[in-house]
């Protein structure tokens, strides 16, 4: 038995045998060989079984996740079989005396090559991207070292991974992937966001500790406490097993506040939102008693496909989003990819710091075509429910300018084409310091701003959201946080606007009686934190809360004096339901 600490993630218990993703050595060398017609034969098979497995995933995808994300693994299988690809290499192999390996790599790393250099046609591009993933593949089986495909995972686990990215987490199926326990990330890392969507317990920041876990080792994952123990004793098994009963039946009484508007014990009545990154989040979110969606991460729609979305694939989801949410407000965030949200069929040279980089809003104005095509998707949508968008990472006034210019102009286009567009209301993300200390200005040009904590804690306090070396920084109710989210919601209210928050800190439970004593007018969150939340603000009087909130921001100077003022003003609270 072992036990260790980790970031505590995303809420819930779960014991399963552990499973390993590891990302496999395909590393080789250039060999001569002297028997061709054995080498070819040797490619062939690899390229046989590889095909066999692509089908298999196809299948298995198609049942789990749907069809677009089968489609995927369908055009890897004709990659597979493309007459001309197999002749090159098999060419290089006969011409070269060359090993099976250093051929297939030479051939289609030439072929990456010229797609990647055909910048005005995507279509082209997005297949370099297939082309590397099908090569790892038929190299995984020449080198026999096994590839581990998430979406083929179909026996209940815990997941024990290096690093996860958000891609490696959407293939996930929750009714196998039990657990999540990784080395790298903290709360806010977007893998550790996605887990909470799929309500899939999860602990993280393990730094290197979880090498000695083996593949069927047992494991029990607490993401409520950070708590991970490998093969644990029987007393050990039992007293989880009754607590996963004890957080099931917690759960299970918090259903009593879904249909409830959120209203705080004096009647204020802040909305509570849910964040969603895909259409699959959307039901756990109305399951939930989601008053609206605070945030839609579009980008996830860009990371689960193996091509720049159409208007009109984007349009669709959109627009089921809308009318799924019957009127509701929903908040549509343009895409936000960069940062830890990489997309391989996007060529963008590698960065030192991705998130002081090229991302969101920058990449979007840079790129203003893939930008058009979403505002377009976006404004035809419009006219299916209660829209508005926002944008990502706003720093300086004149991109947002420059954002609500593009936005102008399509929806007069639109308009021209005889389209339907509602009006949208236009918000900005409040997350970069340049921007929150501006707010006051900023309000002149928007309709509401919604404050992203995931980032703007990173920003102030130097010390990125992924990395578990500095996470004793990444500090949510340090008083210069609180200082900053007090300055914005304020800025907000003088100017009649109202004031959100999507980062993970709306769904904090220390944090949200702060929040409410600032006046905060909606609340989005992963949709697993919304029922204990609208629990937890029906027990505060808002009046009370104030007091804290002026308390916090002016009397403390450390995290652990205002967690005590929060504990001291809600001491006749029942926090039952954390
Ligand atoms: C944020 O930064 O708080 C936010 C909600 O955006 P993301 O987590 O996607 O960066
Ligand atoms: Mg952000």
């Amino acid at each position: 038995m072992k036990e260790f600490k980790g970031i505590a993630a995303s809420d819930g218990i779960a014991i399963a045998s552990a499973f390993r993703l590891t990302e496999p050595d395909l590393s080789f060398k250039k060999r001569s060989i002297t028997d061709a017609s054995d080498e070819i034969k040797r490619l062939y098979a690899a390229i046989d079984v590889s095909k066999d497995e692509l089908l298999t995933i196809q299948q298995r995808t198609l049942e789990d996740l749907g069809s677009s994300e089968a489609e995927v693994f369908k055009a890897h299988g004709a990659i597979l079989s493309d007459p001309e690809l197999l002749n090159r290499i098999k060419s290089t192999i006969e011409k070269e005396k060359v090993n099976a390996e250093y051929a297939l790599t030479k051939v289609t790393d030439g072929y990456i090559k010229i797609f990647n250099s055909m910048t005005d046609n995507e279509y082209i591009r997005q297949r370099s991207s297939d082309i590397r993933d099908v090569t790892k593949r038929v190299l995984s089986h020449l080198l026999r070292v096994p590839l581990v495909d998430p979406a083929l995972i179909h026996h209940k686990v815990i997941i024990i991974a290096h690093d996860l990215t958000p891609s490696d987490t959407a293939q996930f199926v929750p009714s196998y992937v039990l657990g999540i326990v990784s080395d790298m990330g903290g709360r806010t890392s977007h893998s550790a966001i996605m887990s909470r969507s799929l309500e899939i317990p999860a602990v993280v920041g393990f730094k290197g500790r979880l090498a000695d876990i083996k593949n069927g080792d047992t494991v029990i994952v607490d993401g409520s406490t950070g708590n991970v123990i490998v093969n644990p004793t029987e007393a050990q098994t039992d007293e989880y097993t009754q607590k996963q009963a004890d957080y099931r039946q917690r759960k299970s009484k918090l259903a009593d506040f879904k249909h409830q508007m959120t209203s705080s014990s004096d009647g204020k009545h802040p909305i509570i939102a849910a964040n969603i990154g895909t259409l699959d989040d959307l039901d756990g979110a109305i399951e939930n008693g989601a008053e609206g969606i605070g945030l839609f991460r579009t980008e996830f729609l860009y990371m689960d496909s193996n091509h720049l979305p159409t208007e009109d694939e984007q349009f669709n989801v959109y627009k089921t989003v809308l009318q799924k949410m019957d009127k509701k407000p929903v908040i549509i965030r343009t895409a936000d990819i960069g940062g830890d949200k990489d997309l391989p069929y996007l060529d963008v040279p590698k960065e030192a710091n991705p998130f002081l980089g090229y991302r969101a809003i920058r990449m979007s104005l840079d790129k203003p075509d893939i930008f058009r095509t979403q505002v377009r998707a976006l404004l035809r949508a419009s006219s299916f429910g209660n829209l508005s968008v926002m944008f990502p990472m706003i720093t300086t006034i004149n991109e947002l300018k420059k954002a609500k210019n593009i936005f102008n102009q399509e929806r007069i286009k639109l308009i021209r084409e005889k389209v339907r567009v509602k009006p949208v209301k236009i918000g900005i993300m409040v997350e970069v310091p340049a921007a929150a200390i501006l707010a006051d200005q900023f309000a002149n040009e928007v309709d509401f701003m919604s404050i992203g904590t995931n980032d703007l804690i990173q920003y102030i306090m130097a010390a990125d959201r992924g990395n578990r070396m500095v996470s004793y920084l990444y500090q949510p109710y340090n008083p210069a946080v609180l200082r900053m989210i007090k300055h914005i919601i304020d800025a907000c209210h003088d100017n009649n606007l109202p004031a959100y928050m999507c980062g993970e800190m709306a769904g904090d439970q220390t944090a949200i009686p702060i929040l409410v004593g600032m006046g905060l007018n909606e609340f989005s969150m992963s949709a697993s934190s919304i029922l204990k939340s609208r629990a937890l603000i029906k027990r505060l009087d808002s009046r009370e809360m104030v007091t804290l909130a002026n308390k916090a921001v002016t009397m403390a100077s450390a995290s652990e004096e205002v967690t005590a003022f929060v504990h001291q003003a809600t001491n006749n609270v029942q926090w039952i339901y954390k």
